[in-house]
């Protein structure tokens, strides 16, 4: 008899949709806020180093000159630190997971070459700047000694 205590919920959940997905014929879904992987927009990424020195597991290194960032998936337990230290936004905790691979290799992310030659223009024009800055210097250096110089003649 206690079988027909069970008949109203059965018949409410018939009129229902699944609670399951049909995982993996369907593409998994996961909760807004899980904390899945890192991702990076490396564009975006000034190579400062803030997220490496921030992360407890030695799961990051950066390359500022090559323009590239590495993550050890394997070490990384997706803290989120080096996320909150980036100062350039660019780091973000993602739902889902990294699809699985037979090898431990590290994710490996270099700027676009369009993004490197911007910024290998950007250090040539700076460092052309500072040598015209510096000469300018020197020349108003040497121009004030002349004239001190030829003060003490007279
Ligand atoms: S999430 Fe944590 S463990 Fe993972 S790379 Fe960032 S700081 Fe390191
Ligand atoms: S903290 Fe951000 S900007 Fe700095 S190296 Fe890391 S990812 Fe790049």
């Amino acid at each position: 008899m206690a079988v027909m205590n069970f008949i109203p919920t059965a018949l409410k959940n018939l009129l229902k949709p699944p609670v399951t997905t049909s995982y993996p014929f369907e593409p998994a879904e996961y909760p807004e806020r899980s904390r899945g992987h890192i991702s990076i927009e490396i564009d975006n990424c000034i190579g400062c180093g803030m997220c490496t020195r921030a992360c407890p597991l030695g799961a990051l290194k950066v390359d500022k000159n090559a323009g590239t960032w590495e993550i050890d998936r394997f070490d990384c337990v997706v803290c989120g630190y080096c996320v909150e230290k980036c100062p350039k936004k660019c780091l973000f905790v993602q739902p889902g997971y990294q699809t699985p691979g037979g090898e431990k290799t590290p994710s490996f992310y270099q700027k676009s070459p369009e993004v490197l030659a911007a910024e290998e223009e950007k250090r040539k024009e700076a460092a052309r700047k500072a040598a015209e800055l510096k000469a300018k210097k020197e020349a108003e250096a040497k121009a004030a000694q002349t004239a001190e110089n030829a003060d003490k003649k007279d």
